[in-house]
Parts: C-alpha cells; structure tokens; sequence
C-alpha cells in the first residue's frame, strides 16, 4: 500500500515538471508575440505629404445620415461642412410623413434649404399586404413634394426585410415595381445600397480580407447564416436597375465592386441609368491609384462623391486620395483597410464632376450658382 501511494506521487512530481517545462516556454514565446490588432508600426517612410483639411473644390456629400435632423444643433453642422468646404450634405436619413416633414421644418427654420437636402425613406413593414404598394407611391409623391429629392433604400432590403408571409423580399420584386417608376417620373435619383463586402460571406479565417471588421463587429459574419448569397442579392439588384431604365439609381459603397473595377466598369456600361458612389469604400481606391485613376478618367460622368459616416475628422483620407499623389499614407479605420493608401492626383476637370457637376446634374432642385463652372 505505502509502495503504491509512493510511485503515485512520484508520477505526480513528474507530470508536475513537465508541465511547468511547458508553461514557462510558452510564456517566454508569447512575450515578442503581440496581436493584429496591437501592430502599429510608425512609418519610417519620408516623402512628400498633403495633409487635406478641406476640399480643392466645395463639394455635395450624397452620402450622410443625420438621423436626428428634426431637432439637431444645424449651426454647428454648417461650421463643420464649411471646414469641409462642403456646400451641400445629402441626409438620406429623412424617413416620411410628419418626420420627413420635421427635418425640412428645421432646416427651413435656419434658412438653410440651399445647405441641407433630404431623402425620404420607405417603411418595409407589413410588404405585401393589400394597397402597401399604392400607398408608398402616394407616400413617395407627397414627401418629394415637402422637398425629398431622391429616395434612400437600406441595406436591409434582400438581406433580412420580409413579406407579410415571412419571405425574404427580393430587390427586384415586381410588387416594387411602382416604386422605382414614380421615383423615376418625379426626376428623384434612387440611393441604394444592397448587400455588403463579399468577404462577409467568406470562411472567418486568416485568408480573410475582412477578418479584422468580423472579428470586431461579430454580426458582420454571415458564412453559415440564413442569409441569401451575395451574388444573389447583387444579381438582384441590376436586375432591378436594368427593368427600370428611366429611373437613376446611386449605387453607394460602388455596389461592392470596388476591388474590381473592371467588372464595375462593365455594369456601368450595360447598365446606363446607374451610378455609383465611394461612401466608406475609398480604400479601395486608395490602393489601387493607376487603376483607379483609368477608372475615374473612363467613368468620370458616373461618379458621385460619398463619405456615409459623420465624422468630420475623415474626409481627409478621401480628399487626399482624389486630388494628390501623397503616397503610402494612413487610412483611418484598421478594420476597413489595414493597407496603406496612394493619391490618384484626378484633374481639376474630373474633380468637378465627381464633387459636385454629377449630383447637379441628377438633381436639379440644388441651386446651381453656388458652385463654379
Ligand atoms: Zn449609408
């Protein structure tokens, strides 16, 4: 018995040993180990830099959301966008009826109907049910008239927004049809952002482009999810553009093609009543500045300028990657690009269009002399 209880804590005293053997290596390894996240090497890199605090040219931002502009502090946004040297600020978050209505009221209290433009938005709810359809056409009508320029649709439509049976709705349901087409016959562009990166859809693994953006935004990961395929919600959406010719749509974000331009290129020309615009996207632009630039050149009437998130400090990154030729500078968030950025230097000529002569020429209600030829 003693023998027994002996040769146990002997076995004992060794695993002991060993294990500690292990637990020491491992602490010694890890301590020049740090995380993804943690690497921030200091650019050693020195050549010449334009640090952008405002625009080349005032400019109209097709892109923001201010979602609560019925009441909002608007003298402050003003001094904002004149540091920005932006003129004119697009609020897709305008919803409808009396809301829509509360933005334009705030707006028109400050004088600042020739600063300010809203979209309206449309209520996904109850889809399907008898008169949803013609009661959102005489929706649509009765904002634009209040002063909606255009519509915004959220991404929510062809990922999770479903019908009165529980169906997810399709972006080109004919049931929307209506839709489209009175935006079309009232001269309002259609803003539509449909699905997301591609790399959401893909393993969370260490092929991943977007690992980062997964791992800190845990919903962004729809591998394995209910939700439908990107290519089928993007197929979705050009059939949609294409059955409505007469109706502009913005694509934002570049419709997600933003790291292939040419195939961008190719949708632009088979599908004439589409543009896009770069909101959170111009990263992609911003490592690829040949590409981009023949890109620009070929589809400069297409583009619109676009940021989407408010956050003043930002837009120096999209200033610096159209107008210089800065190289290898910082873009602002790790966890869209952890890839530095290049300028594509556009000329005055394509900077025009693209800050502001496209969105004037598709929107026709902005007052036009506040900006140069
Ligand atoms: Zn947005």
């Amino acid at each position: 018995m003693k023998y027994i209880c002996q040769s146990a804590n002997l076995i004992e005293s060794v695993f002991m040993v060993i294990l500690l053997f292990f637990v020491s290596v491992r602490v010694f390894a890890q301590s020049d180990i740090m995380t993804f996240n943690e690497y921030e090497p200091i650019s050693t890199l020195v050549v010449e830099e334009h640090l952008l605090t405002s625009a080349k040219f005032p400019f109209i931002d097709i892109h923001s959301h201010q979602p609560s502009m019925t009441d909002q502090d608007l003298d402050e946004l003003i001094k904002n966008m004149d540091s920005l040297n932006m003129k004119i600020m697009i609020n897709l978050s305008g919803r409808w009826g009396n809301y829509f209505q509360s933005n334009i009221d705030n707006i028109e209290r400050k004088k600042l109907s020739n600063r300010i433009v809203v979209f309206s938005n449309i209520d996904f709810r109850n889809f399907g049910s008898d008169g949803w359809t013609e009661a959102w056409v005489e929706q649509i009508k009765i904002d634009h008239a209040k002063g909606a320029m255009g519509l915004k649709i959220f991404k929510e439509l062809g990922m999770t927004h479903k019908d009165e049976s529980g169906k997810r709705i399709q972006i080109n349901d004919p049931r929307l049809g209506p839709i489209w087409e009175i935006c079309g016959e009232l001269g309002m562009p259609v803003l539509i952002h449909s699905g997301a990166p591609s790399s959401f859809w893909k393993p969370f693994d260490e092929k991943n482009e977007r690992w980062l953006e997964m791992y800190t935004h845990k919903d962004r990961n729809y591998a394995n999810t209910n939700l439908p395929l990107w290519e089928q919600i993007i197929q979705e959406q050009h059939d949609m553009f294409s059955k409505h010719p007469k109706t502009i749509f913005i694509n934002a974000h570049l419709g997600w093609f933003g790291n292939n331009l040419e195939k961008l290129g190719q949708l632009l020309n088979d599908i004439p009543n589409m543009y896009v615009e770069f909101g959170a996207v111009i990263a992609e632009l911003g490592r690829q500045p040949k590409t981009a630039r023949q890109f620009f050149d070929r589809y400069q009437d297409r583009i619109l300028f676009g940021k989407d998130s408010w956050v003043p400090a930002e837009y120096m990154t999209y200033f610096r990657v159209l107008e210089t030729e800065d190289e290898y500078f910082p873009y602002h968030k790790k966890y869209h690009a952890f890839w530095r950025m290049y300028g594509m230097g556009l000329s005055d000529q394509i900077l025009k269009k693209i800050y502001y002569k496209n969105a004037l020429k598709i929107l026709p209600g902005i007052d036009k002399t506040q900006f140069p030829d």
